[in-house]
């Protein structure tokens, strides 16, 4: 046996599997098909609750920066914000943070093989059989944190395909450079925003250097996105008198958590986006990916020690435990506030929603708290948001 644990990508999810493997002194091989540091597509909003997953602290030259608050915006573009004293988050490059997550890997014990491809892999006598762009190893369990487009899914049987209809969300964004005189952006808030268009969401995050603005939404609204990006951005460009002139748009799957799914199959296990881990309202997976490759380093360690028969069954349990819930409460909320004005508007009238969001991300709260406190004080709700329109009304 070459190796206890092979690890197929070197993102977030691959990185904690195998640090958190080493550190329990398994012999590990990371191996990641791209140069590292490698980039990837990414709004670089690292939450507070998946900063505080990692067991060690991010070097503050790292952040670009530090996010105290959340801004909701609805479709005529009226702002409600909730400001915190705390840090709720942090913006980061994703190459650079990637790869030193990958070197905290390798600081552990784990060995790296970067521009390294996963090819197939064979269950044979002696273990399993993982073919390489670097040649055959053998080791007796295989991660696949090898992101949306997993093929160690395919490979090892987990999952052939994504179903095209509700398995899959579609993103579009682009980087802005800051010119310095941005008006109406606050570095220090994220904002979100209401787009009308079924299950969306839009976003603008400050990174220093420049803005990172993207549209989520389901996959199979994926052609109509393009011309309504376009058409957003020039809105939002005079709303925020931005000064942009060209830009590049990039394209990107992620995959919508909610739905329940195989992620094992033997001694072959997927953790982060390749599992489907990845909140469906917030578009978030950075958190999930670094909590299921804990688990799963977690889990492959007992089993050696115990049954090895059990790891997928119990690795299946615990992040199904801990995420379903609120992935599927999450999915809900995408379904209610794409598209919906009204919803924005009960906002409009009832700013400490917005508390909810900055709670989701500190991991202080979460949408199950957040629709029972709607529920609770929906009386309230309802009667502040009818006041409110009938002044509006009035007032017009
Ligand atoms: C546009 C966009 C914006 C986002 N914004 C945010 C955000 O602000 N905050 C947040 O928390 N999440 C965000 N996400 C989600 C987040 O990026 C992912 O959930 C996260 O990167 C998942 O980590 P991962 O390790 O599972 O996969 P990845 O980060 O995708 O890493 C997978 C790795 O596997 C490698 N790989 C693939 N195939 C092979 C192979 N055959 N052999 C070897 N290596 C292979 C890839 O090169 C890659 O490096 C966003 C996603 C998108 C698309």
């Amino acid at each position: 046996m070459d190796y206890h644990v092979v690890v197929v990508g070197g993102g977030p999810a691959g990185a904690s599997v195998a640090r958190q493997a080493a550190l329990k002194g398994l012999k590990v091989l990371l191996i990641e098909k791209q140069k590292i540091p490698r980039s990837k597509a990414c709004a670089g909003l690292v939450s507070k609750k998946a900063l505080d997953e990692l067991d060690y602290p991010l070097p503050e030259d790292l952040t670009a920066r530090k996010i105290k608050g959340v801004k909701l915006i609805d479709s005529r573009l009226n702002e409600y914000t909730r400001k915190t004293p705390r840090v709720i988050g942090r913006t980061v490059n994703r190459k650079d943070f990637d790869s030193y997550l990958v070197e905290k890997a390798r600081e552990a014990g784990a060995e790296l093989w970067d521009d390294c491809r996963f090819i197939n892999l064979k269950e044979e006598k002696n273990g399993l059989v993982v073919e390489t762009s670097h040649g055959r190893i053998v080791s007796s369990f295989l991660v696949g944190a090898d992101g949306v487009y997993s093929q160690v899914a395919k490979k090892a049987g987990i999952r052939s395909k994504w179903n095209k209809w509700w398995d899959l969300g579609f993103t579009l964004y682009t980087d802005i450079p800051c010119q310095g005189d941005e008006e109406r952006i606050d570095p220090e808030i994220a904002e979100l925003y209401c787009v009308s268009y079924p299950f969306s969401l839009g976003w603008l995050f400050h990174h220093g250097s420049h803005l990172n603005i993207g549209i989520g939404t389901a996959k199979m609204g994926e052609k109509k996105l393009f011309p309504l990006f376009k058409e957003w951005m020039d809105r939002l460009s005079r709303h925020k008198n931005l000064k942009i002139t060209d830009y590049k748009i990039k394209g990107y799957y992620l995959p919508a958590g909610g739905i329940k799914r195989p992620v094992y199959k033997g001694k072959a296990y997927l953790a982060g986006d390749a599992a489907g881990f990845v909140d469906s309202f917030s578009g978030e997976g950075i958190y999930f990916a670094l909590k299921s490759g804990r688990y799963l380093a977690e889990e492959i360690y007992r089993g050696m020690e115990e049954n090895p028969e059990d790891i997928g069954a119990r690795y299946t349990r615990r992040c199904y435990e801990d995420f379903l819930k609120e992935f599927r409460l999450s999915l809900a909320t995408a379904v209610i506030l794409g598209k919906k004005k009204i919803p924005f508007q009960f906002v409009r009238y009832n700013p400490f929603l917005v508390d909810h969001i900055a709670n989701i991300m500190e991991n202080t709260g979460g949408y199950s708290l957040m629709l029972k406190d709607i529920s609770l004080k929906f009386p309230g709700i309802l009667s502040r948001y009818a006041r409110g329109v009938l002044r509006t009304n009035n007032n017009i």
